[in-house]
């Protein structure tokens, strides 16, 4: 059998050797995910939200030590895992809360003998193949849901968060998830492709753009239903009437929290020229007051970049910016290892001929580029493939809601940012994906609506 090697991100050290899949045993893993579906699904809600919510006391009971792993597979901030594993705790939750409703029955219509239902069917068996930079989030988007829906899981985590996903597989088990019913799939991309090949009713992706396509593209021919959550280049605009130091603070926290490695971390800042000076100012300050270190130490905010190959994307934006002409305003390079470290790097006079202001930078680097007026805002932050997020800093609600009606994304903040709620869809347009998780209709998307035509006799 073959090992996944698990590294430390910053330390470089080999911290684990899990046992990994390979193809014969993915396609056992999916036989049984199929046989043991109908039998899930037939099982009383009540009991699958009551195994769900064991798992979550599991997850309580462990916090520490999952935590302390997951920081240490990914070098996330040991404050930022805690958070993480805190926000999960929130969105079962809501999931606990909102499934039978979401999945309920529903009555449309009674006309004399004539009656119309429709009913919320699991899909069967779902793949989820899942992203390293927050995978209780993504891991568990899917998973829940899936679960409480009458689905079984084959969940691929991350092989750069694999120790993770063992546990949340783990923690299911223990919370009495029968074993087929979901089963986790250890390996890279390769393991990934495998799951591919199976017979399953759904494909749930988080990860880059490039190996979204690559899936929908596998997959296309069997008409598998596909929900990619892919990349983003999120923007925000900092209107002239804004709270200067209030956006400054939030928009550096937006770039660099988890080390600028979220999905819908603040890629790109536009800033009226009237505070663009002030504003800087501001954001450096902030940037400089964040302590890049030990990622176990609870006083750090910048950790290891997660990927060594990151490293290189990130130098070649910082080389492609200064050659056409951005202002380093600090940072701009790897910090000394073991490991993988860059300096937290902020940028002005940026425009959109730099790779900076239009391809994923997916760590704690940003640009800030200056703007006249509103329109120039808008069209610069509509200047992009992706559409996950983008926000504006105003203290005018009214103008902020039309600013923000204008805006292609699928989330839209005002006076905020980097921010996921439960209770809202999480989706991207254009290149950042389609389809959804979270709120009512991330639980629905596990199921199919069946129509039913009922005539009395
Ligand atoms: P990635 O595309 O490299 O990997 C994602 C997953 O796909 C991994 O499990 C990997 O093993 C698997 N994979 C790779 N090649 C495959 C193949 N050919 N067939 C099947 N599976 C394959 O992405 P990543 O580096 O893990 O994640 C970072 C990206 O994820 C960023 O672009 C980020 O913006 C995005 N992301 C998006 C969201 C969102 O909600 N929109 C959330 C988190 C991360």
């Amino acid at each position: 059998m073959t090992r996944l090697k698990i590294r430390n991100p910053a330390t470089g050290a080999l911290i684990a050797e899990l046992p990994a899949d390979d193809a014969g045993s993915v396609a056992a893993k999916a036989a049984a995910a199929r046989a043991a579906q109908p039998r899930w699904a037939a099982t009383p809600l009540a009991e699958r939200l009551a195994v769900i919510g064991r798992f979550r006391a599991g997850l309580v009971a462990e916090l520490e030590p999952l935590a302390a792993t997951l920081t240490q597979e990914v070098g996330k901030p040991i404050s930022q895992s805690r958070n993480e594993l805190n926000g999960l705790l929130a969105r079962i939750d809501f999931l606990l809360a909102q499934t039978e409703a979401a999945i309920n029955a529903e009555d449309v219509f009674h006309d004399g003998g004539m009656h119309e239902q429709i009913t919320h069917i699991p899909l069967g068996v779902v793949a989820n193949i899942s992203a390293w930079n927050y995978p209780y989030f993504v891991g568990c988007n899917v998973i829940v849901p899936a679960l409480l829906t009458g689905n079984t899981v084959l969940y691929k985590p991350s092989e750069f968060a694999a120790q993770t996903g063992v546990h949340i597989a783990r923690l299911l088990h223990q919370a009495g998830v029968p074993a087929g019913v979901m089963q986790a799939v250890i390996g890279a991309g390769d393991i990934g492709g495998a799951l591919l090949e199976q017979r399953i009713d759904g494909l749930f992706f988080t990860g880059s753009h490039a190996t979204g396509v690559r899936i929908a593209q596998v997959l296309a021919p069997r008409l598998v239903k596909v929900q990619l959550e892919l990349g983003g280049k999120d923007p925000s605009y900092v209107r002239a009437d804004a709270d200067v130091k209030a956006a400054a603070a939030s928009l550096a926290d937006g770039a660099m929290y988890n080390s600028g490695q979220s999905c819908c971390s603040v890629e790109r800042i536009y800033v009226h020229e009237s505070l663009h000076d002030a504003f800087v100012e501001h954001v450096l300050a902030t940037v400089a007051g964040f302590k890049v270190g030990d990622p176990m130490d609870a006083a750090t905010y910048i950790g290891a970049i997660t990927r060594a190959a990151q490293l290189d994307v990130l130098d070649v934006q910082v080389a492609d910016a200064c050659a056409k002409g951005a202002t380093l305003r600090c940072g701009g390079q790897r910090l000394p290892g073991p490991g993988n470290w860059y300096a937290p790097t902020v940028f002005t006079e940026v425009d959109h001929t730099m790779e900076l202001m239009r391809e994923e930078s997916f760590g704690p680097i940003i640009g800030i580029q200056k703007v006249r007026n509103d329109d120039e805002a808008v069209a610069l932050m509509n200047d992009t493939r992706y559409g996950l997020t983008a926000g504006v800093f105003t203290r005018d609600e009214a103008r902020a809601r039309e600013l923000l009606a204008r805006v292609n994304a699928g989330s839209v903040y005002w006076n905020c940012c980097d921010r996921v709620s439960p209770r809202l869809p999480w989706s991207g347009h254009g290149d950042s994906g389609i389809g959804l998780t979270l709120s009512t209709h991330g639980i629905q998307t596990f199921t199919r609506p069946k129509a039913w035509h009922l005539r009395q006799p």
